[in-house]
């Protein structure tokens, strides 16, 4: 059985339609896919009517921009309610700064000699709900300014960079609590990727653990051997889940193809079980996943 629990659609960052995903998840032999597009549930409908037809399960997820110490870290939520008022607010909020965050790049970039402006990052988003650093860059690349997303990110876009500008984002433990109070599951992503390992070390990790975290995404392209080794040990401490996934961006994204890691069977179970509980302590219908 093979499952992947971090891919993007066009709603977010990926150049994959949320049903051309799940197809394309098929066609790579994955029997699991969660959907966890940045700050937003918009493609979930659209991904579990094609699951049916593609005969692939979908996990509905999405991926929390926080803020831990100054830095920006992921936390993927499976199954929380979409409506749950709290977090369904504290998101919208997150997609509305990430609008006016875009206009203060967009003015950077234009001071700095590389006219653009919002309408032309729009232009190449698409039917995207949540926006950001990578539309930019594809519009840069679009007006020819730069050869792709990396040079954009390299050159222009990444922390520190000359037109980079920092997004609100709420407090990591301040999230882990709002997706275990909207009945879901919450995971890592990728802690030691590039931004967020100075801030997620083992200690911290035990202090979200003791809040409500529930797993750690282990095998991610981030993490060379050593990483994936020494959070295994952190995870099996704690208790915490190991989720393995290739974080798919479609064509946005090289070196991430769907199922490049994957989850095992047993983890992807314990992390149903805990939404079942989850969405139980919170007063929800627990989940119903199709089987394969
Ligand atoms: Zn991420
Ligand atoms: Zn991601």
């Amino acid at each position: 059985m093979r499952i992947d629990l971090h891919a993007h659609s066009s709603v977010s960052d990926g150049t994959d339609g949320p049903a051309e995903l799940v197809h394309h998840a098929r066609a790579a032999g994955l029997d699991v896919v969660a959907l966890t597009d940045h700050d937003a549930f918009d493609g979930w409908p659209a991904a579990t009517r094609a699951a049916a037809e593609a005969g692939v399960v979908v996990v509905p997820g999405v991926e929390i921009s926080t803020r831990l110490s100054g830095a920006g870290v992921h936390v993927l939520a499976y199954l929380p309610d979409p409506g749950y008022p709290p977090l369904a607010d504290e998101l919208a909020r997150v997609r509305g700064n990430r609008m006016a965050r875009l206009t203060e790049m967009a003015v950077l970039l234009t001071k700095a000699g590389l006219p653009i402006d919002v309408d032309d990052v729009l232009a190449v988003a698409g039917q995207a709900s949540s926006l950001g650093r990578p539309h930019v860059a594809d519009a840069m690349v679009a007006k020819g300014y730069v050869a792709d997303r990396s040079e954009a990110f390299a050159t222009w876009l990444a922390e520190g960079g000359p037109a980079y500008v920092p997004k609100y984002a709420p407090l990591t433990v301040d999230a882990v609590r709002l997706i275990g109070d909207a009945g879901g599951v919450a995971v890592l992503a990728h802690p030691w990727g590039r931004g967020s390992r100075r801030v997620l070390d083992a200690d911290t990790i035990r202090l979200l653990a003791g809040r409500g975290l529930a797993g750690i995404e282990v095998d991610h392209e981030d993490h060379d051997r050593y990483a994936r080794g020494a959070l295994r040990e952190i995870a099996a401490a704690l208790d915490l889940v190991v989720t393995g996934s290739s974080d798919y961006h479609g064509t946005g994204k090289t070196g991430h193809a769907l199922g490049v890691n994957t989850t095992a069977r047993g983890e992807y179970e314990r992390l149903l079980d805990l939404a079942r509980r989850a969405a139980t302590t919170a007063g929800r219908e627990p989940p119903r996943l199709g089987v394969v």
